[in-house]
This record gives C-alpha cells, sequence and structure tokens, in this order.
C-alpha cells in the first residue's frame, strides 16, 4: 500500500510517497515559491537523482496535481497510475481541543478543523487550502489529518493550563497545546524499542530551527515545551522562547513598536539569531564561535542551558528519568550542545559518554551513554513523515 503525505507550508508543498509494506520512501519532493512567482517543483526517488523544473502554481491546487503529475510521468515518475495512491495523510498544524488523534477528512471534520484556525493563521489556512485541493484532485481516495498537537493531548490540566482568568480558557481557548507532536510520538516509540519497554519516562529533545522538549511517561506525553503557539519553550533559531510577557510592554513604550511588530520581534528576530548577530543556523554559529566571536558562543550556550533546564524539570514533573533522546537538525548534528547539555548531569543518574559523542555516524540511532549509566542517552533521528503515513493507514476505512 502506497501513502501519500503532504505538508503544506504558506508558499511551500512538501511530499513524500511511501510504501507502507515495508515503509520505504518511494520518493520525495517540494513544490516551492507557489503563489510568489518563479515556483517549481523538485523531486527525487529513492535511489536517483534530483529532478527540477519551473511551473506555474498560482495556489496549493495547481502544486498538489503537479506532484501527482511528477509521480506518475512516464520520464521520471515512480508509480504507473495514481490508482496505486492508496491514502493520503495531511500534516496539520492544530488540533485546538477538538480532537485528540488523527481524523479522517470529510465534510464534518474538516469543518472543526477549520473551527481552529485562529489558532495558528499562518499555518492552517495552507494546510486547509492543501487539505480540500487534494479531495478534489483525488476523490474516492481516503485522506487523513494528522495534527502536530495531538500527541501532547494526554497532558493533565495543571500542566497546560497558563494562570489567566480561567473564563478566557473556555472562551478563547488559551492553553498549552505543543507541537512536534509526531516527532516526539516517533522518537518517544523508537526510545522505547530500544529501552525494550514504554513503561519508562523519557525527555525527548527535538532541536532544530523550531526546538521543542517533551516529557514522556510510560509511552503518554505528560509536558511539553511549546505553548499556545510555537513561541513558548527553548530559545529557537529566530525565537526567543520563554521570556516575560512584560518585555513585549517595555519594547512597545521604548522604539513605538506595534504589538504585531513587538510580537514579530520575538518570533523572527530574536534566538541564536538575535542574541549573536550572526546566524540562526547552528553550522554558522559555531564556525563563528571557532573564530572567536563571543556573542556566537553566548547564543550557544544560553540555547544548552534551556534545553539544560527543560531536562531537569521534566525530572522532575515525571518522578525520575530513564532515558534522554535528541532529534532534529541540531539535536542529530551539533557535538557541542549535547555536551553542553549533558554536562554535569551525573547527579540525575546519567554518565554521558563525551567520547563517542564527538564520533558520531550521521543519521544513525546511536546511544551516546555509558554502560554505566542509569539513564540512556540517544541520539534519534526523527522521521515525522512516517507517524503521519503510519497514522493514516489506522484510519484507512
Ligand atoms: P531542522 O530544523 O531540524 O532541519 O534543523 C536545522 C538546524 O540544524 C540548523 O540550525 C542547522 O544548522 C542544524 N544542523 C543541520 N546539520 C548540521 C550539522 N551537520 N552540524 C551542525 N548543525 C547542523
Amino acid at each position: 500500500m502506497k501513502v501519500l503525505v503532504l505538508n503544506a507550508g504558506s508558499s511551500s508543498l512538501k511530499y513524500q510517497l511511501i510504501d507502507m509494506r515495508d515503509e520505504s520512501l518511494i520518493a520525495k519532493g517540494v513544490c516551492d515559491r507557489i503563489s510568489l512567482g518563479g515556483s517549481f517543483i523538485s523531486q527525487r526517488a529513492a535511489g536517483s537523482d534530483e529532478v527540477r523544473y519551473e511551473t506555474p502554481m498560482p495556489t496549493h491546487f495547481e502544486a498538489i496535481k503537479e506532484i501527482l503529475k511528477a509521480l506518475v510521468s512516464p520520464e521520471f515518475g515512480v508509480i504507473k497510475s495514481l490508482d496505486e495512491i492508496a491514502a493520503v495523510g495531511h500534516r496539520v498544524v492544530h488540533s485546538g481541543e477538538d480532537f485528540t488523534s488523527a481524523v479522517l477528512i470529510d465534510d464534518r471534520s474538516i469543518v472543526r478543523i477549520e473551527s481552529n484556525y485562529e489558532l495558528a493563521p499562518l499555518h492552517m489556512v495552507p494546510n486547509i487550502t492543501g487539505m480540500k485541493a487534494c479531495r478534489e484532485v483525488l476523490p474516492g481516495v481516503p485522506q487523513a489529518a494528522v495534527f502536530d498537537t495531538t500527541f501532547h493531548a494526554t497532558m493533565p490540566d495543571y500542566a497546560y493550563m497558563y494562570a489567566i482568568p480561567y473564563e478566557d480558557y473556555r472562551q478563547y481557548k488559551i492553553r498549552k497545546y505543543g507541537f512536534h507532536g509526531t516527532s516526539h510520538q516517533f522518537v518517544s516509540g523508537e526510545a522505547a524499542k530500544l529501552m525494550g519497554t514504554d513503561q519508562i519516562k523519557t525527555v525527548v529533545c527535538h532541536l532544530g530551527n523550531g526546538a521543542s522538549v517533551s516529557a514522556v511517561k510510560n509511552g503518554k506525553c505528560v509536558d511539553t515545551s511549546m505553548g499556545l503557539t510555537p513561541l513558548e519553550g527553548l530559545i529557537m533559531g529566530t525565537r526567543s522562547g520563554d521570556i516575560d510577557p512584560a518585555v513585549l510592554q517595555f519594547l512597545m513604550d521604548k522604539t513605538g513598536m506595534t504589538i504585531q511588530e513587538a510580537t514579530d520581534y520575538l518570533n523572527k528576530k530574536s534566538g541564536v539569531k538575535g542574541v549573536s548577530g550572526v546566524s540562526s543556523d547552528f553550522r554558522d554559529l559555531i564556525a563563528a564561535m571557532d573564530e572567536g566571536n563571543d556573542r556566537a558562543r553566548l547564543a550557544i550556550e544560553m540555547f544548552s542551558y534551556r534545553v539544560k533546564k527543560y531536562i531537569g524539570s521534566y525530572a522532575a514533573a515525571m518522578g525520575g528519568l530513564d532515558c534522554i533522546a535528541f532529534t532534529g537538525g541540531i539535536g542529530e548534528n551539533t557535538e557541542i550542545v549535547r555536551e553542553l547539555v549533558m554536562k554535569d548531569m551525573e547527579y540525575l543518574g546519567v554518565d554521558f559518554d563525551f567520547k563517542k559523542n564527538r564520533n558520531v555516524k550521521r543519521g544513525a540511532v546511536t546511544a551516546l551513554s555509558t554502560e554505566r549509566s542509569r539513564v540512556s542517552v540517544y541520539i534519534i533521528p526523527t522521521n515525522e513523515e512516517l507517524v503521519i503515513a503510519r497514522e493514516t493507514v489506522k484510519l484507512k476505512p
């Protein structure tokens, strides 16, 4: 059975076609610059070179048509007919409180999904457009919405509530939801396999350009660092993460920024980029630090310190810790961050293998704790698309 996974952004549409018999990737690609002019599609079939060409894509509707054309192309396609696509899984960023797991897309569920668009308009608008377009182009093919938030739906109320007047939680749905759920689900599931049981206390550190930590106890998420929006929690590429909310008013008084500008400032101009003045990309930051740039060092240390604090607080929240898993572009590839995070963690029962941490093979599951360590530490490369495909298969009639 072949499942098409779609991930719609504001001007892009990423896709993967996965063979669910062995969960292997058949092809992956992206339509980019949708609605911006100069739009193009690029596709790479497993084991082949990338094919890339420009084609007009005024909306996501044309983009989906282009993807289907590319998949069945006689020259570089990977399937003979669209009938081979058994189901489509859509990444949807926000479930609100309406869903606690993935859902089949039909007229009713799409209205409920739309009712949450205000919680993340930048992502939800393209998500919903993508779902609608795909239903039109592939009528009769079962489609599922797999949310970034639902893995965190098991958080207890005292963890997801903000201490604001309760009626505003009720009326406006203001609470912590968390994101990167498919990644936290995948990585905590793989950690449980490695540990031989899911009756464990795991902290998953998803460290990428967007970054979040989750506490997973006995297979269920009990806390996570992102909130109503992905701005809360860790320091990120360009996002501040946790900050005193009074900074907004202070900044607006001092600079004359509007609330929209101040929100943009925290989302797009802050994080390691804002602190370092160098870049949001850790490769650039490390290069700058190695050349003696002290603000790059500061940004890397601040980032790592925040991750360390979350691990400690989640060990407290779960009443202990059995496993720490690193994933995401930084978690998987940036040894200095893992080293700074794991330094002085012996009090938690962690015996980290600093030498091994410096010699990691890219893209592989790697144990970074010693034999003696009571807490296991792993790098586990994430696979969000596979979770979306698996959830889609579960729902397929
Ligand atoms: P992601 O959002 O998960 O794709 O992660 C992006 C982040 O991972 C960027 O900050 C990159 O600098 C970082 N990253 C990716 N590859 C490497 C690498 N080989 N060494 C250091 N950082 C990396």
